[in-house]
């Protein structure tokens, strides 16, 4: 399309989806100007790049708005309440989101997209998805956060039948028109809270995954504002909600019956109330949260036709991704498991929920979360705890208040050498038949680049205490 001829676009933030986005806005006729608030060397790179190409780049001030803007797109992790969307705001300018580009680029013959928020199995579940997709012969791909780029899935040479997309909070929030043939808030728990201000913005965006779904709105049965969502969205008409449970299901549910995953919702045989799709132990790993994971992809699937047969297959074939609960040793009768990935309170519940006793390894950057609630309900499965971190204050002290038996090992230090540290005292704390479970239930970047380097330390630690 060349809707973009001669059009004003500002493009918020270098990066990954700030370059490529200013390319093809480039290469479609639009006059495009990238704003962005770093000025540091590989920004420099970056922007000598694009201006190569007869793009203008403005580093250092992210802030204001380039005179004769008609179009921002941002990159989606950029602040609502920055000044230059409050100017963008009174100025008329609509914001889109690196997701509405891709939404608004598409073909005429475009695949119809899958789509997976939730505050936690996000990428697990996308993974899944696609996973059962191909086993059911469809041509298709995991999209997101890791995989293919929305950008490349969609504007690429490779044909598609069907994306599975994974969407976070904040792409979702600046994706207005984005529909999705189906959809699943997987659960709800506060997260990225500094970021949208309160609980019910952060819903509210997760629940624009639900608008105009044309087949399926998937919910989980015991996230009941999962479901509330589903109501107050606008769907297509004939779109169905669909539950999830970890219990036997009902009318319009997958749920599993005596360690099978059963679909009472999309069944082919009309003779029958309930279709067989897998078995529990069909799901790696087969912990609680992993199978109501498997549940939602399933459901999905069956949303978009995929017959029985090929959630099984599907299910067999994946295997998760590294740091989610990855089994890193056993060193003298102790299980050593890295979930890195933890980086929030219920993803850390989650992992504590599946071992028993576990010596705890968490800390790090809280992101405006309180950890009284993951405490008061993991303690009595607590041999010890190791905290690590900017934010352990805040862990120690909910330790104190709700499990104050549990003995903790506070280490004074943010240093990447850490958790070495760590780990040999948590082996310390630990006796034969425990588990040591890195699950930070923080973010990583006051120590780490990410999660990996996070997780990657922990077991090169577990394997240097091992030798
Ligand atoms: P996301 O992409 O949403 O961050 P991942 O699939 O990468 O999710 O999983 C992140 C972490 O969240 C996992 O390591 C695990 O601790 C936890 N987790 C995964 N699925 C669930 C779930 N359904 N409910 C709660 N926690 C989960």
């Amino acid at each position: 399309p060349s809707d973009f001829q001669g059009k004003h676009v500002t493009v918020a933030g270098l990066g990954v989806s700030g370059v490529p986005a200013a390319k093809v806005l480039h290469a479609r006729g639009a006059i495009v100007t990238v704003v962005n608030d770093g000025d540091d060397a590989r920004a420099r790179e970056q922007a000598a790049e694009l201006e190569a190409l007869g793009i203008t780049v403005r580093l250092g001030d992210g802030e204001t708005l380039p005179e004769g803007t008609e179009l921002i797109v941002t990159a989606p992790g950029w602040k609502p309440d920055k000044p230059l969307f409050l100017a963008a705001g009174k100025a008329g300018v609509p914001v889109w989101g690196d997701v509405e580009l891709a939404w608004r680029l598409r073909g005429p013959d475009a695949a119809p997209w899958l789509a997976v928020t939730g505050t936690n199995g996000k990428t697990t579940t996308v993974q899944m998805l696609a996973s059962i997709l191909k086993a059911a012969g469809l041509r298709t791909a995991a999209v997101g956060n890791i995989g293919v780029s929305l950008l490349d899935a969609v504007l690429g040479e490779e044909p598609y039948d069907v994306l599975a997309v994974e969407l976070s909070s904040y792409q979702l929030h600046w994706a207005p028109s984005l529909r999705a043939h189906s959809a699943v808030v997987l659960n709800l728990a506060p997260d990225h809270l500094d970021w949208h201000g309160s609980m019910e913005a952060y819903a509210r965006d997760k629940g624009r995954v639900y608008e105009g779904n044309q087949v399926a709105c998937v919910y989980n049965v015991a996230d009941k504002a999962t479901e509330d969502l589903v109501r107050e969205a606008d769907v297509e008409e004939g779109c169905r909600a669909v539950g999830f449970t970890l219990g036997t299901p009902g009318p319009s549910q997958l749920g599993v019956v005596d360690g099978i995953l059963v679909d009472r919702a999309f069944v082919e045989n009309r003779q029958k109330n309930a279709q067989e799709l897998a078995e529990v132990s069909d799901v790696d790993p087969p912990a609680p949260h992993n199978i109501a994971n498997a549940l939602a992809a399933a459901a999905l699937a069956r949303a978009f036709g995929v017959p029985a047969s090929a959630v099984r297959d599907g299910l067999r074939a994946f295997r998760p991704d590294a740091h989610r609960i990855a089994h890193v040793a056993d060193i003298d009768g102790v299980a050593y498991v890295d979930d890195s990935k933890a980086t929030n309170t219920h993803a850390a519940e989650a992992s504590l929920a599946s071992y028993e006793p576990i010596v705890w390894i968490a800390g790090g950057l809280a992101k405006g979360a309180t950890f009284d609630e993951l405490v008061a309900r993991s303690a009595k499965r607590l041999r010890g705890a190791v905290l690590i971190g900017a934010d352990r204050a805040l862990i120690r002290d909910a330790l104190a208040r709700h499990a104050p038996e549990v003995p903790v090992v506070d280490l004074d230090r943010t240093d990447t050498g850490a958790m070495l540290q760590a780990v040999t005292e948590a082996k310390r704390l630990a006796q034969p038949g425990d588990t040591v479970l890195l699950a930070p239930a923080c973010a990583s970047m006051d120590m780490f680049t990410n999660y990996n380097q996070r997780g990657d330390a922990f077991a090169a630690a577990v394997r240097e205490l091992g030798a």
